[in-house]
């Protein structure tokens, strides 16, 4: 079905960003619509539970009170045209506007003056022995079961990796009333605490996150959970599902019982659609991923495509935010919309946040950390190809420096996830075996559907 409307502004994502966006596009008269995989709006951070449930003090904190207005906001706006449950498959740019094809509750296709591109990210999959067992997820996995469902993933639970999310994670937890055995995290006190020094004193302007931080550590203290920094995770173990959780600390490796595992290195940032209409991308540092380049009011180097939020590179609630709202003054003044937009006052906000940006990074940096991959490890999980098989296909291919030609000799990266899971880490071996920087490798061609769509959707 085409929907015959002809909008100003299509935005796709429901998140801070896409939610900044809209309110400036609104503001401005724009005619705006906004598509999301979820049902209701709210992104990543405030994945909203069904209508019909009831959930007392759902995401109560102070840190999402903004959100939460801005949620409110956004959910009583009659003039946003909403198209929850539907993925963006695919855009194409035509003439002066562009083309959406839709799969989902809004499936069908869509034209749009403008597009915002404010997708997000998803959680980083790191491979390492054991981790398809059931019962090792991402962390974001775990939280998602938390927020939409009320639901904890499996008791005890180990969490593990680099990210100070799993943190928070624990905390939120131990409030649904679950066992949380350990948080293993590999870097040291020590390693933090020199990461984050350079930073110090600019992120003390936002100090929130860093008061947060405190404060679940202080909780998990209370609560008995073992917060072991210098733990580097060496893989699961279990008979047809997750048993164990082994880690390697003071020069031994000690062995955990539980049923569920949630694992936490970073982020990557959502790059298939930027990627599918050509926009100009780059390796995103240190997590790794392709995040969109854009200008200072987030235009992309695609005329008429604006990005913002994780879509380019993962920065947290609070930028995505002020990025949606640069976004949406950008593209309504670019539309010739003249409302008393305030530019500045916008992008001096955003400015604010980069100190605190770049002490997460640092400390979130799996650099030297990884957990090692053995060479039966499943590095492409949809396709079962082993790093073993990867590193001979790599090493076929002498001075070749492209993710789709080991992809088509070896099928990594084909199975329904497209590369989702395992690009990342390909492009990495690449690099390390040629000796370049990642940016230089040059990742997989990313074509149309950008989601997997059901058989009657492609035959119509
Ligand atoms: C699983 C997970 C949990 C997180 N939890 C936290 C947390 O507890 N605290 C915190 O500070 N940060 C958290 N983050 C980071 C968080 O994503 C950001 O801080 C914040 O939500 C970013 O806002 P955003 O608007 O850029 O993207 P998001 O909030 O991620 O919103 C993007 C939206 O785009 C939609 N989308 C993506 N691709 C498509 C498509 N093709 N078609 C249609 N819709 C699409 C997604 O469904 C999503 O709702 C989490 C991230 C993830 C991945």
């Amino acid at each position: 079905m085409i929907d015959p409307a002809l909008f100003d502004i299509a935005i796709i994502g429901g998140g801070p960003a896409g939610q900044a966006a809209a309110q400036q596009t609104l503001a401005a008269g724009l005619s705006t619509t906004m598509i999301d995989e979820q049902a209701r709006p709210g992104g990543q951070i405030l994945r909203q539970p069904p209508p019909a449930f009831a959930v007392k003090g759902w995401m109560a904190g102070r840190l999402y009170r903004p959100l939460r207005r801005l949620l409110a906001q956004t959910e009583a706006d009659a003039r946003l045209k909403w198209r929850g449950a539907t993925s963006v498959a695919g855009i194409e740019r035509i003439g002066d506007h562009f083309r959406l094809t839709l799969s989902g509750t809004h499936g069908g296709t869509l034209l749009a003056r403008r597009v915002l591109i404010a997708a997000g990210c998803y959680d980083m999959p790191v491979a390492m022995p054991g981790w398809t067992l059931p019962g090792v997820m991402s962390a974001g996995a775990v939280q998602t079961m938390l927020k939409s469902q009320q639901v904890v993933a499996g008791q005890p639970i180990v969490l593990l990796g680099s990210h100070p999310l799993l943190l928070v994670l624990a905390t939120q937890i131990l409030d649904a009333g679950g066992e949380v055995a350990a948080v293993l995290m590999p870097q040291t006190y020590g390693r933090m605490v020199l990461a984050a020094l350079p930073y110090l004193a600019g992120a003390m302007f936002t100090p929130g996150p860093l008061m947060a931080a405190g404060a679940a550590m202080a909780r998990l203290r209370r609560a008995g959970v073992p917060l072991m920094m210098g733990a580097r995770p060496v893989g699961f173990t279990g008979d047809g599902r997750l048993e164990a959780v082994d880690y390697a600390w003071c020069g031994r490796t000690h062995r955990i019982a539980a049923q569920a595992a949630a694992v936490s290195y970073g982020f990557l940032p959502q790059s298939d659609l930027p990627r599918q209409v050509g926009a100009a991308v780059r390796w995103a540092r240190p997590a790794g991923g392709w995040e969109t380049i854009c200008d200072g009011a987030m235009r992309s180097s695609i005329p008429g495509l604006y990005v913002a939020g994780e879509t380019t590179g993962v920065a947290g609630a609070d930028a995505a935010m002020a990025e949606g709202t640069i976004a949406g003054i950008a593209m309504a003044m670019d539309a010739g919309a003249r409302a008393p937009f305030d530019m500045a006052r916008a992008q001096a906000r955003r400015a604010r946040l980069q100190p605190f940006i770049n002490l997460l990074r640092a400390v979130a940096d799996p650099g030297d950390v990884w957990p090692l991959a053995t060479p039966e490890t499943l590095l492409c999980r949809c396709e079962d190809i082993s790093v073993a098989q990867v590193a001979a296909t790599i090493d076929r291919l002498p001075a070749m420096a492209d993710a789709s030609a080991v992809k088509h000799r070896c099928r990594i990266g084909m199975g329904l996830c497209q590369g989702r899971s395992c690009e990342h880490a390909l492009v990495r071996r690449i690099a390390a075996a040629r000796g370049c920087d990642p940016d230089a490798v040059a990742p997989f061609r990313t074509r149309f559907p950008a989601r997997p769509l059901p058989f009657d959707e492609i035959i119509g």
